[in-house]
C-alpha cells in the first residue's frame, strides 16, 4: 500500500492524531535529546562554534538553487508552498543551504574567518515514512564557512567522531571518506559516466533512468541491484581526479591519521546534494551500512556562489538525533533523568494548603524539585499520588500540624515518619537528599 493511499484512508478519528511522519516528543524521548543537546553545546562551544537558528521557511529559490532541482529532495521531498502574498515558501528540508544564505546576507565575510556555526534544528521532508525516518526530524549541525583547508574538513570529522563517542554509540559506526572533485575534474568525470550508461539505459531503474542526464552520480549510490552491477562496471572516478583534488584528499587522511580517527576510503560514495564538492563523508551503521547511516556531511565551495554570493568555501556536518536516540537505546546507553521529583507535600485544610503554597516555593527556590497535591483530594488519595511519583519523601501538612507549627516527613520506602518543627524543614529535607543532588538554578550574572 502506498502512502498516499494510506493518508486517503485516514478517517476523521485518525486525523485527531498527529500527521504520518511527524511525532510528538515525550518527556522521556526529552531526557534523550536534553542530554544530546548537551553534549553538542559542549564539544561545540570547545571548539569556536557558535549556535545559529534559521528560520523553519525559507524562500524555495535557497533549496533549488544549492540543493538543485535533480535531487530527491528538491524533486520530490519538500514541503512547498504558496503564501498568502504569492510567494513560493519551504519548510527546510536541511540547514546548509539556510546558513550559508544566512552568512551572505549578514555580511559573515568580515567576521574573522573561518566562520564556525552549530545548529540543532528540526527539518522537514516529505519523505516514505519507515522506521527512524520522519517527516519532521531534527538534526544538529556544524558549518565552518570562509576557509578551505583539508585541516579544516579532518576537524569536522573528529568533531563528530567525538559527539559519538561522547554519546556512547562511536564503536556502532564506521566513517566512510571520498573525494569527489572539483568542478575541473568532475565535469569531465561526468561526461564520460554519462557516456558510460548511454545504450544501457533499459538496465537502469526508473529513477536513475531520470537521473542519468540530470544528476549521472547519483547513479552510483542507488540501491536498486542492476544498477549495483552496472555500477561497479562504471569508469571510477579516481582516474579523474585533478592533482589539487588528490593532495587535498591525501592531506585530509594524514591528518585524520594524526587524529587517530580510522576512517575507510569509499570511492562510490557520493552523497545526493549538487552543493558537494571535494570532501564527501558519511557515518555508516557497522552492520547495515548506509541504510542505517546516522549523519553525513562533506564541503561545499560552490555553494555560495549558487547562491548569489561571493566564492566561499565551506565544510559541515549533520546528523539525525532521532536515529542517535535508536542507538542509544539499542546500545542500552542510559542518560541522567533530571525530571525526577525529591518531595511530595501533601496537605488536609485551608490553611495547610495556603502554608504549603509558600513551602513550595521556598523547597524550590533551594533547588528542591517538589510538587503538591493541591487540590481537594483526601489525605490517602494524596499518598497513593505520591507513590506514583516515585518520591523518596513526602511532606505531610494536617490541621494539627498546622496548629502545632510542625510538618511530617515520610519515607516512602520504608513507611516511616517523624515530626519535625515547621521552620527547619527545609535544612531536614536537603539533608536527606543530598546538596550535590539539588537542582540549584542560576542565570549567571548579567552585565551591563
Ligand atoms: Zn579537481
Ligand atoms: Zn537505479
Amino acid at each position: 500500500m502506498t502512502d498516499e493511499n494510506t493518508q486517503a484512508q485516514q478517517t476523521e478519528a485518525d486525523k485527531r492524531q498527529n500527521p504520518l511522519g511527524m511525532h510528538d516528543i515525550l518527556p522521556d524521548m526529552h531526557e534523550y535529546f536534553t542530554y544530546i543537546k548537551k553534549v553538542v553545546r559542549h564539544r561545540a562551544r570547545q571548539a569556536g562554534y557558535k549556535r545559529i537558528t534559521t528560520p523553519i521557511l525559507e524562500f524555495t529559490d535557497v533549496f533549488q538553487r544549492g540543493i538543485g532541482d535533480a535531487t530527491d529532495i528538491v524533486g520530490k521531498e519538500m514541503y512547498t508552498f504558496t503564501d498568502r502574498n504569492e510567494r513560493s515558501l519551504t519548510m527546510k528540508p536541511e540547514s546548509t543551504a539556510g546558513v550559508v544564505r544566512a552568512y551572505i546576507q549578514h555580511g559573515m565575510k568580515e567576521w574573522p574567518q573561518p566562520v564556525q556555526l552549530y545548529y540543532i534544528e528540526p527539518h522537514f521532508r516529505y519523505d516514505k515514512p519507515q522506521k527512524g525516518r520522519y517527516r519532521q526530524f531534527w538534526q544538529i549541525g556544524l558549518e565552518i564557512i570562509g576557509e578551505s583547508d583539508p585541516a579544516l574538513d579532518a576537524q569536522v570529522i573528529d568533531l563528530a567522531n567525538r559527539i559519538n563517542q561522547d554519546l556512547g554509540i562511536a564503536h556502532l559506526f564506521t566513517i566512510q571518506i571520498n573525494n569527489i572533485g572539483c568542478p575541473k575534474c568532475r565535469g569531465k568525470y561526468k561526461q564520460d559516466l554519462v557516456n558510460f550508461y548511454i545504450g544501457k539505459e533499459r538496465s537502469l531503474c526508473e529513477d536513475c533512468q531520470n537521473r542519468l542526464h540530470k544528476n549521472p552520480l547519483r547513479l552510483l549510490d542507488c540501491k536498486q541491484e542492476d544498477c549495483q552491477i552496472l555500477a561497479q562496471l562504471a569508469p571510477k572516478f579516481d582516474q579523474y581526479r585533478c592533482p589539487e583534488c588528490k593532495e587535498f584528499h591525501t592531506k585530509l587522511k594524514d591528518y585524520l591519521t594524526e587524529l587517530k580517527i580510522e576512517f575507510v576510503e569509499n570511492p562510490k560514495l557520493v552523497r545526493g546534494l549538487d552543493y558537494y564538492t571535494g570532501t564527501v563523508f558519511e557515518v555508516w551503521d557497522k552492520t547495515q551500512g548506509a541504510q542505517n547511516a546516522i549523519g553525513g556531511g562533506g564541503r561545499y565551495d560552490g555553494l555560495a556562489e549558487l547562491m548569489g554570493g561571493l566564492p566561499t568555501p565551506g565544510v559541515g556536518y549533520a546528523a539525525g538525533i532521532e536515529r542517535i536516540i535508536a542507538n542509544m537505546k539499542k546500545e542500552n546507553v542510559r542518560v541522567p533523568s533530571k525530571d525526577d521529583i525529591h518531595i511530595f507535600v501533601a496537605q488536609l485544610g485551608d490553611d495547610a494548603k495556603k502554608k504549603c503554597l509558600t513551602l513550595l516555593n521556598d523547597l524550590r527556590e533551594r533547588g528542591v524539585k517538589a510538587v503538591g497535591a493541591l487540590g481537594k483530594g483526601s489525605m490517602k488519595a494524596q499518598l497513593r499520588l505520591a507513590d506514583k511519583f516515585k518520591v523518596p519523601y513526602t511532606l505531610i501538612l494536617g490541621i494539627t500540624e498546622v496548629r502545632e507549627g510542625v510538618i511530617i516527613i515520610r519515607n516512602m520506602a520504608k513507611g516511616q515518619q517523624r515530626t519535625v518543627p515547621h521552620d527547619t524543614v527545609i535544612e531536614e529535607v536537603i539533608k536527606l537528599i543530598g546538596d550535590d543532588k539539588l537542582d540549584k538554578y542560576s542565570p549567571g550574572e548579567v552585565l551591563y
